[in-house]
């Protein structure tokens, strides 16, 4: 790292101390920099370094909310809207008890170059609360979600900030949030949230979107070494939306997921998620949160391996962690690297600590695929969302999906030729990172200092 570099880095890990997840992503991403701050020394003068890693805006506030026995409770929520150069504020809500600043922090940090990479005119956000949608009822899901926005409902619009799904927050937590902000604002203005249902203004395959870009990516990946999608063997963790399109498409490519690891342990079903009925039982079983893997196994009859992850299984061809932040540390990267596996393609935003990234991408046998750019298919559906809403049309499935394909396949070369350019080699990781940042840098120093 570069002196401007190492100074920017040392100044926020003094400002936020108190923040690993936000440190840990700031350090991930500055330290793929060095080649394009040499080749710009015109951005330390007008503080670019510093300017880009401060969040242009963070909101916090009390939500307040009450469950079926009409106790009242109170969370806390959040908005980071970090970086608007390229476009209206876009990101993901994450209801989760896990949720504080510095995640929300990370989120959207990450989330500034996912989505410049994505070649759309948005802008990079996140936000959520650590209130638990877990066991709670409809109703009480309901008024809680109407508590977020009526507080949230003034910062976001059509062309100021269009929130979305994240963890513990999909179409049902969408559409009540939409709801109030409609009552509140009095007009129909689709395009402040997206990852609505279809009939509320939504965008066919958005559910899919991010687990089908995954694929798609790793399709691009493939075909790089001279390599088909059909007959691979996938083991991934994480069994929400991205999961369940990752399996989806796999399937529908001739690939199978073969391993999958949830919160209880990991099953092997050497036939593949394949088939319709174990594809709508994983559904099912979605709903009905935190899904186990156990029941799988005893409905398919297959292995089921209690309390540990499934990092390290030989007989697979690539590795997709989808399930949540730094599920694959050190030991686990070990373990994979020992595997022989060749491809780990990270899905879930940073599901690996630097230290196991690291480690991975020193792996001579190894191809090391960056959540922020193979997961960027979520937020390209979101903006064609809202695009389509800007429209007031529908577009087709086989409309999105080619664009989204589009998307992908262009996420991945540039990232590819980025890197050839600054002498790196083959470096998926840091040709996203640059890719993002370079074109997140152009706007700011387009629109002056401030
Ligand atoms: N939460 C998703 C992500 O991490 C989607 C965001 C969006 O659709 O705005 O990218």
């Amino acid at each position: 790292m570069n002196a401007y570099l190492s100074r920017v880095l040392e100044d926020v890990k003094t400002k936020n101390a108190n923040e690993p997840e936000f440190l840990q992503t700031v350090e991930e991403v500055l330290s793929s920099l060095e080649p394009v701050i040499e080749a710009h020394p015109e951005y330390e003068k007008c503080a670019l370094l510093e300017r880009i890693v401060e969040p242009e805006r963070t909101i916090e506030f009390r939500v307040t909310w009450e469950d079926d026995n009409h106790v009242w409770h109170v969370n806390r929520g959040y908005r980071v809207q970090y970086n608007g150069a390229l476009g209206p504020y876009k990101g993901g809500i994450r209801f989760d008890p896990s949720v504080n600043l510095s995640i929300i922090k990370f989120l959207g940090f990450e989330q500034v170059f996912k989505d410049a990479m994505t070649g759309l005119p948005i802008g990079g956000a996140k936000g959520g609360s650590d209130f638990d949608p877990r066991g709670k009822s409809d109703a009480e899901v309901m008024r809680f979600c109407q508590a977020f926005i009526s507080e949230l409902y003034r910062h976001i619009g059509q062309d100021i900030d269009c929130p979305a799904g994240d963890l513990g927050c999909g179409g049902r937590e969408i559409g009540y949030m939409y709801g109030q902000y409609r009552r509140l604002v009095g007009a129909s203005e689709f395009g402040a949230l997206s990852g609505k249902a279809v009939c509320t203004g939504g965008s066919i395959l958005r559910p899919e979107a991010t687990g089908f870009g995954a694929v798609y990516y790793l399709v691009e990946a493939l075909k790089h070494d001279g390599e088909d999608i059909k007959g691979k063997r996938i083991a991934m963790s994480g069994y929400g939306n991205v999961g369940w399109g990752i399996m989806k498409k796999a399937a529908e490519l001739g690939a199978k997921v073969t391993y999958f690891a949830g919160p209880d342990g990991y099953i092997h079903d050497p036939e593949g998620v394949s088939t319709e009925e174990k594809l709508n039982y994983i559904l099912e079983m979605r709903a009905k949160d935190p899904m186990h893997c156990k029941p799988y196994a005893e409905k398919f009859g297959c292995e089921f391996v209690p309390a540990t992850k499934c990092w390290g299984v030989k007989d697979v061809d690539i590795y997709m962690p989808a399930a949540t932040q730094n599920d694959v540390n050190l030991d686990w990267a070990k373990k994979i690297a020992e595997s022989g596996v060749k491809y780990y393609i990270e899905v879930a935003n940073m599901p690996t600590t630097n230290e196991a990234l690291e480690f991975l991408k020193e792996q001579k046998h190894m191809v090391v695929a960056p959540s922020k750019a193979v997961n960027a298919g979520g937020v390209s559906v979101s903006e064609l969302e809202m695009a389509q809403n800007a429209e007031r049309l529908y577009w087709t499935a086989e409309e999105v999906d080619e664009k989204l394909k589009g998307i992908m396949k262009n996420i991945y070369q540039s990232s590819v030729e980025v890197a050839e350019r600054y002498g790196l080699g083959y470096d998926l990781v840091a040709g996203a990172n640059i890719v993002g940042f370079q074109k997140v840098a152009d706007a700011m120093m387009a629109q002056g200092i401030f």
